[in-house]
């Protein structure tokens, strides 16, 4: 999952469920390739999906509920132009990784979302 990692024309495991072999991939930050099944793309229709590019561990979250715990109208409002899109994002650490660090960062990407 790093940047040195490049995707060719192959087939490579799904980042999301490491289960399926595709030739479908998504850009998941500058860069950044990951493969994404399409049982995985279809998931994205009704979940925001993070992708650890650390550990590659993948977070599924319902929109509905992301958007439900949003406080901030402004912040909510740019989530709910975001749900029909297909969001699979890359982050660098997760909570696996940092522990620590998760809570600020997830803060950070949830105000740096943009469509
Ligand atoms: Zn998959
Ligand atoms: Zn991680």
């Amino acid at each position: 999952m790093r940047k040195e990692q490049q995707i060719k024309n192959t087939l490579g495991l799904c980042a999301i469920c490491n289960n399926v072999h595709t030739s479908n991939y998504v850009e998941v930050e500058r860069d950044s390739m990951v493969y994404v099944c399409s049982g995985c793309v279809e998931k994205a229709i009704d979940n925001f999906i993070w992708i650890c590019l650390s550990c590659g561990k993948s977070f599924i979250k319902p929109k509905q509920l992301v958007i439900h715990r949003v406080k901030d109208l402004e912040l909510k409002r740019a989530y709910m132009l975001c749900q029909d899109l297909l969001i699979i994002q890359g982050i660098e650490s997760c909570i696996s990784c940092h522990p620590e660090r998760i809570v600020e960062y997830m803060e950070t990407l949830i105000s740096s979302v943009e469509c």
